[in-house]
């Protein structure tokens, strides 16, 4: 049997690429699990706060977060759906493992280099201030791990971009069971799974991904938005200069995004959409691509609207999962700690 664990960061609604990337994926592996599969979804707030956050806003995003994994079809009776910081055993074992992780290999994430690159002082670039990076965004690679890791997972869809962070706990899980293989190796070594639309990009800057935590609200498709915006945000999107339509990832990278959103909302290759718009303009591709992503989000929108004030509701979902979650990675955490000579008898 299947362990399915993915999560997914408390910082804002999701966005299209977070719905083609993951979470439809991750819905698509709930319903076709057989029955002593495992699924578990969690809604990490302890990697929300690598970066500044408002309390007031991030307490909305968890709640807002959780009606919207229920709003996009994750059931609980067949997922387990909870709070990453209602179970301590993520980061006692995330501590657990940052004492076996080094840190060469936390220096070559990319998006540990990314943030690095972003604090080099303009005039001398040899220069870092490393006192605006804090040792969280350095180490959540690890917690990450741990969060996986803690339910043994042996299944991990996410999106393209966060292939090397499970390929460190890959890594570190390996390492793990040969430094402490007594009586039994306890990790499996997760494998990734990655959705046909890996990434899809920001529609103000398409050398980026699209992204909760980007300050251009135009950049991405929420899945709270209506109609009328999305159609706004498609008409606006960066596009290039170049008549008619082709897929050309490196070339065209803002054409080939919408291709490519198209493509996964119809369920056709990126190539057979560009086939079929190669004489056609620009404008023609938006705007069938904004109606072909309204009529994907339009039922988890009108769900999302519907149990946002479920409250009760919503807390119960939270309690029980907690709860589920706790007793499995509880019986992962008394093989660690006895394993490594933390276990309270003997
Ligand atoms: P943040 O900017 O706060 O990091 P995010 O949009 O990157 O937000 P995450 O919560 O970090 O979202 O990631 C949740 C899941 O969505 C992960 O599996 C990630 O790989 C996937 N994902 C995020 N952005 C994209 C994207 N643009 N295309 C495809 N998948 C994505
Ligand atoms: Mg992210």
């Amino acid at each position: 049997p299947k362990t399915v664990f993915s999560g997914i960061q408390p910082t804002g609604i999701p966005h299209l690429g977070n719905y083609l990337g993951a979470l439809a994926n991750w819905v698509k592996l709930q319903n076709g699990a057989s029955p002593d599969d495992r699924l578990l979804y969690s809604i990490v707030g302890w990697h929300a706060l690598t970066l500044p956050q408002d309390p007031k806003a991030l307490r909305a995003a968890r709640w807002e977060m959780l009606a919207s994994l229920l709003a996009t079809g994750l059931d609980p009776r067949r997922s387990i759906i909870f709070h990453q910081d209602h179970n301590p055993n993520h980061t006692e074992l995330a501590w657990i493992l940052n004492c076996l992780c080094p840190i060469g290999k936390l220096k070559r994430m990319t998006t540990w280099k990314a943030k690095l690159a972003a604090s080099r002082n303009a005039n001398d670039e040899s220069e870092v201030d490393e006192s605006l990076l804090n040792a969280g965004l350095f180490t959540y690679p690890v917690l990450q791990a741990a969060d996986i890791l803690a339910y043994r997972a042996t299944h991990v869809p996410v999106g393209e971009d966060q292939q090397q962070h499970l390929e460190l706990a890959r890594d570190i899980a390996d390492s793990f069971n040969r430094a402490f293989p007594k009586p039994k190796k306890i990790f499996p070594l997760p494998q990734h799974m990655i959705p046909p639309s890996k990434r899809i990009l920001s529609l103000r800057d398409p050398s980026s991904k699209m992204s909760k935590s980007s300050p251009d609200v135009q950049s991405r498709i929420l899945l709270t938005d209506e109609f009328a915006q999305i159609q706004a945000k498609f008409r606006s999107a960066v596009t290039d200069s170049q008549l008619g339509v082709t897929f050309d990832p490196v070339n065209r990278p803002g054409v080939s995004n919408i291709v490519t959103i198209l493509a996964t909302c119809t369920d056709k290759s990126s190539e057979m959409v560009a086939e079929l718009y190669t004489s056609k303009g620009h404008a023609q591709l938006k705007m069938d691509t904004a109606e072909a992503v309204e009529s994907l989000l339009r039922q988890p929108r009108e769900e999302f609207k519907r149990l946002k004030s479920e409250t009760g509701y919503l807390e119960e979902i939270a309690k029980e999962g907690a709860r589920r979650a706790r007793e499995i990675s509880e019986g992962t955490m008394t093989l660690v700690r006895s394993q490594i000579g933390l276990a309270q008898s003997t």
